[in-house]
């Protein structure tokens, strides 16, 4: 029987497999057949300690049973505090920052990013009624961005094929170029440059564009950029919804610049990835632009499900394991076991351009026709599906973003597949 199930980023043209699994733990997927993957990309960024993880599980078990949804405009609950209390405590800070000091909550990587747009909008409104400055609307990118796909996230994402049905709808936005190897300067020059037009803010995924590629680029070009930002008072947006809980190393990749943001976006790992939840980070200012007698300046934004209690409790248990457990740590025996065999695989000659970020690895596999809709990719999942690994190339770029508990074992399977796929699809095979 057909399935009526109209899958995202999904071509049903083409009848791929589309594998179905009945339970999860750990890194491991399992099938409704009785087989086994190894989920090489944490289902899509999110998945951080590993599946179903007993204390995250429990804790959506009992909240489930005693408070499940409320209500968040003008109402409370204790996991909605206790998380925001977590995330302000977790949050970058530095010396001579305003730090972050309030929580917006919301339900996705999109919605956060929607909300810290229209934080940064509406700050600038609520300013320009007071007299203290022109009002301000232009938002500045990176090329190659990804921050979601609603229509105001894809405004500040990378245009494409992806999104040229809704092109003309995207508003208008200045794009930087991303700080590639050599051209750093370039990019720091042309953000200089675009500040002194007075824009809004400026929005970036911190050290590495996920969708874009997984590109990474330095800590120090990261700092410069929210010096230069701060410099010309353009509010500085980061995008950590990829990049937070441990990804690259540290709880949040700004963490490693020294870069406090005016405002954050987190989403994905922060319930471990396993139930839906996202938070809009602020400092005061942004706050008290909002904050008034006035009730045409509150913050006009809100979805029925903010602040989930249930959601919050999951995140709670997320924060708990964050705190008393040796996370980092975890992490750190990961990124060097990747580390090592990255290093092997990058010896092979259907490879070139192996990159790593923490517990990202990413490796560019030199084919003949690469292009993002190029059959390549799809082939590559088909390939690594037969052997029991859940990947998702983009185009020829091949990265594994495994769960934090993936052992050698895994991994040893993960990156001799890699290799065969070297052997199966190169060039010159
Ligand atoms: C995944 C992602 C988003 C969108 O998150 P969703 O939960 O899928 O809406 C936004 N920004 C970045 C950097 C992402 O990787």
């Amino acid at each position: 029987m057909t399935s009526p199930i109209w899958h995202p980023f999904t071509q049903h043209g083409l009848n791929e497999t589309i594998p179905h699994v009945v339970r999860a733990d750990g890194a491991s997927l399992h099938l409704v057949d009785g087989g086994t993957l190894i989920d090489a990309i944490s289902s899509w960024w999110v998945t951080t300690h590993g599946h179903c993880h007993p204390r995250i599980a429990q804790a959506i078990a009992q909240q489930a049973g005693q408070l499940d949804q409320l209500i968040f405009a003008s109402y409370t609950h204790e996991p909605a505090e206790e998380v925001a209390r977590g995330l302000i405590e977790l949050a970058p800070r530095a010396e001579g920052r305003d730090p972050l000091a309030h929580v917006f909550f919301s339900d996705s990587g999109s919605t956060s990013v929607e909300v810290a747009l229209k934080m940064a909008l509406g700050y600038w409104h609520n300013r320009a009624l007071d007299g203290l400055s022109a009002p301000r609307h232009r938002i500045l990118v990176l090329e190659h961005g990804y921050h979601g796909d609603t229509i105001g996230t894809m405004s500040v994402g990378e245009r494409g094929v992806y999104n040229a049905a809704w092109t003309p709808l995207l508003f208008d936005v200045g794009t930087i170029a991303f700080p590639a190897p050599g051209a750093e300067q370039q990019t720091l020059d042309a953000l200089e440059a675009a500040c002194k037009e007075h824009p809004a803010a400026f929005i970036v995924e911190p050290l590495v564009l996920g969708a874009g590629g997984m590109l990474i680029y330095s800590p120090e070009i990261l700092r410069q950029m929210a010096e230069i930002c701060a410099r010309h008072d353009v509010l500085f947006i980061a995008d950590e919804v990829m990049t937070g809980w441990g990804r690259t190393g540290t709880i949040f990749a700004c963490e490693q610049a020294g870069v406090v943001p005016d405002i954050m976006a987190v989403a994905k790992g922060i319930t471990g990835g396993s139930v839906p939840l996202a938070a809009t980070l602020a400092t005061a200012r942004i706050f008290d632009a909002h904050k008034s007698q006035d009730r045409a300046r509150l913050f006009y934004h809100s979805s029925s499900y903010t602040a989930n209690a249930i959601s919050c409790a999951a995140a709670a248990a997320n924060l708990a394991i964050w705190r008393e457990e040796d996370v980092l740590g975890r992490i750190a025996a990961l990124e060097k076991n990747m580390s090592q065999r990255l290093g092997r695989l990058a010896l092979h000659p259907a490879f070139t351009n192996a990159r790593q970020l923490g517990t990202i690895v990413a490796i560019d596999l030199i084919a003949q026709d690469a292009g993002y809709l190029s059959d390549l990719a799809p082939r590559l999942r088909t390939f690594f599906l037969d052997r029991g690994i859940l990947l998702r190339p983009l185009g020829n770029s091949i990265y594994l973003m495994p769960p934090y508990c993936t052992d050698v074992d895994q991994l040893d399977h993960i990156f001799a597949a890699l290799s065969a796929a070297g052997d199966a699809f190169g060039a010159s095979a």
